[in-house]
């Protein structure tokens, strides 16, 4: 493929440019919610308050399904690629999935004991924030066994912690310190603290593949989620919102999961559309290239199968084609043709007295005087072992027979060196033969000349014949 540079190639400048206005852009929608969390904070009176459990509770339900689901897909996908990001992932969507549960079963306790309602949504937080960030600290390790990978037990232990975490955290909301802030804000201020030393790691690990760059601005959101929750009070605008931006970076990286659960099962082996493109144009190069040689071979191999190796002319199948081909034009256009077989006189003897070797030169310097005897589009060609043809298109009979004739006397017009010193009398016996005149077929007018061929032998050697 030609990939052609052209002369209006933008300049590293302006590549450089929108490379950074790329990553900015990046950044600002990662930090959209920073601008929806101090709009409340300076604009808004935090005492307005949306207290709906029932919207409440089936926003959590309909989070917590989600969260499964992720959880099973994010699964999927470390069972087929094995890498261990995605088991601590799987692991985090886990977590949060069942301890945030319970955030939404006990919205109706609220008044009774608003920790037990409130303690869920930050220890949720804090277990997916810790997990996930593990998981990052994971990326590119090398992908776990199989056996690793189908180990159930390590589920069934996680999935106890996570329901021991519910019990603690009930047993805390149970407790005289539930009431102090510091409960609360050590639960939510560590989510946030995992979230953004997730996200600052990443960017100094400088990790930029198109998953973990979702998956960067997602842990940016449940930083700003985190941080929102903190600046919140239950039920006030604040909180929502907290809860909008957390959902968000949810659905984010879901997004991320569903993505590599499409393609490669993998968050570290998806490709960017830049890395397609020069991994495309060098897969389309490779191809070319291959193409190329592929055609180099079958000419070459087209070459072998229609010449002889010794002399280099046409052998007996290619000479049939031409023949073929020459019948169907000579029946188009009434234009004649005609044949010569030639076969060496005695060459058994030649080889016997000089040895294979110089039998095989006296046969390449034949064919050698043969091409410079006719016309360069007559076709000369190697049949059997010192047996030729020559095709002469729009010849006659008669004027095949002085072409034949010619041919002889240029064998036997001087002698053949063979190697050895000592030079060779050659001579040769030809036969001729008209198409139409002779035969309607290949067969017809071959066999003539062969017939004509072996007359010429009978009479002497050293002859042509052409009747
Ligand atoms: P005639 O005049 O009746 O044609 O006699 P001849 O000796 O030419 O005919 P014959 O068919 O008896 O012998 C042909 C010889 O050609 C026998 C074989 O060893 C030789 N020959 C066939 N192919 C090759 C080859 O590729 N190289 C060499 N050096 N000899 C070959
Ligand atoms: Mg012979
Ligand atoms: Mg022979």
């Amino acid at each position: 493929m030609n990939v052609s540079v052209s002369a209006n190639e933008p300049s590293a400048a302006i590549q450089f440019v929108t490379k950074v206005y790329s990553r900015l852009l990046l950044a600002g929608f990662a930090l959209v919610p920073a601008y929806l969390i101090a709009y409340l904070y300076f604009f808004h009176d935090p005492s307005l308050k949306f207290e709906n459990h029932a919207f409440h509770e089936i926003a959590i339900a309909a989070a917590t399904l989600e969260g499964l689901f992720v959880t099973y897909v994010c699964w999927r996908c470390y069972r087929s690629s094995g890498e261990p990001l995605l088991r601590w992932l799987t692991l985090g969507f886990l977590g949060f999935s069942l301890i945030y549960a319970l955030h939404g079963v006990f919205t109706g306790m609220a008044h009774h004991n608003i920790w037990l309602f409130l303690l869920y949504g930050p220890a949720s937080r804090l277990a997916m924030s810790i997990l996930i960030f593990i998981g990052q600290l994971s990326y590119s390790q090398r992908a776990d066994s199989e056996a690793r990978r189908a180990d159930r037990r390590m589920w069934v232990t996680w999935v106890a912690v996570f329901l021991l975490i519910d019990v603690a955290v009930a047993w805390i909301a149970y407790s005289p310190v539930a009431g102090s802030l510091w409960v609360r804000l050590s639960m939510e201020g560590g989510a946030l603290v995992f979230s953004t030393i997730n996200v600052v790691a990443l960017v100094l690990r400088r990790i930029r593949s198109p998953l973990m760059t979702i998956y960067g601005i997602s842990v940016t959101s449940f930083a700003l989620s985190s941080l929102a929750f903190i600046l919140g009070k239950p039920w006030n605008h604040m909180w929502w919102l907290a809860h909008v931006i957390f959902a968000s970076g949810f659905f984010l990286l879901s997004y991320g999961v569903v993505q590599a659960f499409r393609t490669t099962r993998s968050f570290s082996t998806i490709y960017s559309q830049e890395e397609l493109l020069a991994r495309l144009s060098e897969a389309m190069a490779r191809t070319e290239r291959a193409l190329q040689e592929l055609q180099r071979t079958n000419e070459k191999l087209e070459h072998m199968a229609a010449t002889d190796p010794l002399t280099g002319v046409a052998n007996r199948r290619e000479f049939i084609e031409r023949v073929g081909a020459e019948i169907a034009r000579a029946k188009r256009n009434g234009a004649p043709f005609s044949l010569l077989a030639l076969d060496l006189d005695h060459f058994k003897t030649i080889n016997d007295t000089f040895g294979h070797q110089a039998g095989d030169q006296v046969l390449q310097r034949f064919v050698k005087k043969c091409l410079d005897a006719i016309r360069p589009y007559d076709g000369v060609a190697r049949v059997g072992g010192e047996e030729f043809m020559v095709l002469l298109p729009q010849v006659a009979l008669d004027k095949a027979l002085s072409i034949g004739e010619r041919l002889r006397a240029a064998i036997a017009g001087a002698p053949f060196d063979t190697g050895t010193g000592k030079p060779v009398e050659v001579t040769v016996s030809v036969g001729v033969s008209e198409f139409g005149r002779d035969g309607q077929t290949i067969d017809a007018i071959l066999r003539k000349a062969d017939e004509r061929l072996y007359r010429a032998k009978d009479q002497g050697r050293n002859k042509v014949v052409a009747a």
